[in-house]
């Protein structure tokens, strides 16, 4: 074989597992069709180091996520990686959204985040400028430089990359995979590996067909999340970041406020789904409704604060309602050994990255 592993995907996803995966198998290979690492998912998304709150019980999400929280912290102050601790508050206000705070604050703590409730006293002392009766506070939510992540993870498992490269096709062999590629010059070469890792994002269905499972389940649906900046030294009013309660009916968490490491604030993401992956144009027409989103918790926000910043694509699994878990498959059982899928690693797949890591590692151990 011309590696022992392959991963297909230079995301954050598929950057930690090279590095967990380093730590066991000597010839690693990251293999990605853009000219960078870090430009899918992992380039566009609100880089919240999540504490874990918002998961079903016993899901992966739930698990993975508090766990990946504290190898992430970890990495980061090992490696150097900028980050920063900002803490959060998911915000109430009025007896109907106090209601649901207490049902968010009992499945967060179920899950192992560490939460604490705030009375209107306290949280006006956190947080002078905004709307609330009543708050929940996380310590333990920070944000990251999801670049600058992926890159300390690619650089300390010592793979190889090749950029501008595409998987074209998959064919299982005696003993592993012969997987086909197309560069940039359009010219295609194939190689051998015994393990193959399907991290591709958005395409990760796509990948699994290529490997001949047509699942019905493996197929993604591709949800859109808009942001918008807040400008006029509006970002100077807030010192974490603020979510409200997440409505029932609700498939995100709510346009909410995040902080950049530069300080910079926006607002989002919302929900749209969309047709095709990669679009990632946002319609001016939408500040009204950001707007409105955020202007009961948020009262000095003006809508002429607003502008169009950029978006990120959710790869949501099309066949279940609400928020689906991760799906992290070894492929034994579909006589397709040593494959690993990784399908709608969609938030908190950031977080959980290096707990993601370790559970590939554990399923081809006992392959
Ligand atoms: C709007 C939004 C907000 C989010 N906010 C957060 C957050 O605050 N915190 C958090 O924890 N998570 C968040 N997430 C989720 C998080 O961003 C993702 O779970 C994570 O980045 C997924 O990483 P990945 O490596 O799986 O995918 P990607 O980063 O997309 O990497 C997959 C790579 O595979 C490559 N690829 C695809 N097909 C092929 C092929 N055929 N050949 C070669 N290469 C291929 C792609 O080019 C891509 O670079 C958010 C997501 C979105 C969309």
């Amino acid at each position: 074989m011309d590696y022992e592993v392959t991963i297909i995907g230079a995301g954050a996803v598929g950057c930690a597992i090279a590095y967990e995966l380093s730590k066991n198998y000597a010839s690693i290979l990251v293999i990605e069709k853009e000219d960078g690492i870090c430009k899918g998912i992992s380039s566009r998304n609100s880089e919240v180091i999540h504490a874990g709150i918002y998961y079903a019980e016993n899901s992966l999400k739930a698990k993975l996520c508090v766990e990946g929280n504290a190898l992430i912290y970890d990495f980061c102050e090992k490696k150097g990686v900028p980050h920063k601790r900002t803490t959060k508050l998911i915000v109430a206000n009025g007896n109907s959204e106090e209601i649901l705070l207490e049902e968010i604050f009992k499945k967060g703590t179920k899950n192992g985040a560490e939460l604490r409730f705030l009375t209107q006293v306290e949280a006006k002392k956190l947080e002078p400028n905004i709307n609330v009766t009543s708050a929940i506070f996380s310590p333990n939510t920070g944000i990251v430089d999801s670049h600058s992540y992926t890159q300390a993870l690619l650089t300390s498992s010592g793979a190889e990359l090749v950029l501008r490269t595409k998987v074209v096709g998959i064919e299982k062999k005696s003993g592993g995979y012969r997987v086909i590629v197309r560069e940039h010059t359009s010219e295609e070469f194939s190689f051998t590996t015994k393990i193959l890792v399907n991290s591709a994002g958005l395409y990760s269905d796509e990948i699994a067909k290529l490997c001949g499972i047509e699942e019905a389940n493996y197929t993604l649906a591709f949800c859109k999340g808009d942001y918008f900046s807040v400008q006029n030294g509006k970002n100077k009013l807030v010192n974490r970041l603020i979510y409200p309660v997440v409505k029932k009916d609700f498939k995100g968490l709510g346009v909410h406020v995040t902080l950049s490491l530069g300080g910079e604030m926006r607002l989002g993401p919302d929900v749209e789904f969309i047709s095709k992956a990669e679009n990632y144009s946002i319609s001016p027409n939408k500040k009204q409704a950001f707007y409105e989103a955020v202007k009961s918790f948020l009262p000095f926000v003006e809508i002429e604060d607003l502008s169009p910043e950029m978006s990120g694509i959710r790869p949501k699994l099309a066949f279940y309602e609400g928020s689906p878990d991760f799906v992290i498959n070894e492929e034994s059982g579909k006589n397709l050994p040593n494959l690993v899928n990784l399908i709608g690693i969609e938030s908190p797949g950031l977080t959980s990255s290096l707990a993601i890591a370790k559970v590939v590692l554990q399923k081809l151990k006992s392959v």
